[in-house]
């Protein structure tokens, strides 16, 4: 599981922290139940797209986008639910 936003410094982080947390204000406590597998990768770097993929697991699958972030870049966060 690797959803540091930290690695992409303090900018990205934060605008990143606040996407995802906004996500989950606005979903029902109900609506994703027993997750895991969460990931989160920057679209365009190979290497964080290959290990994104490889943290799919099984069940249910979310995988959202949010971008274009300050700094211009496009990220994938996505995780499993459903087990
Ligand atoms: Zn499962």
């Amino acid at each position: 599981m690797d959803t540091n936003t930290s690695k992409y410094g303090p900018v990205e982080a934060a605008w990143l922290d606040e996407q995802i947390k906004a996500f989950w204000a606005r979903t029902e406590d109900d609506e994703f139940e027993c997750t895991d597998s969460f990931r989160l990768a920057r679209k365009g770097v190979p290497a964080e797209e290959q290990e994104y993929e490889e943290e799919i697991t099984c069940c249910g699958k979310m995988d959202l986008e949010f971008g274009p972030s300050p700094e211009g870049h496009t990220y994938w966060y996505g995780f499993n639910y459903g087990h």
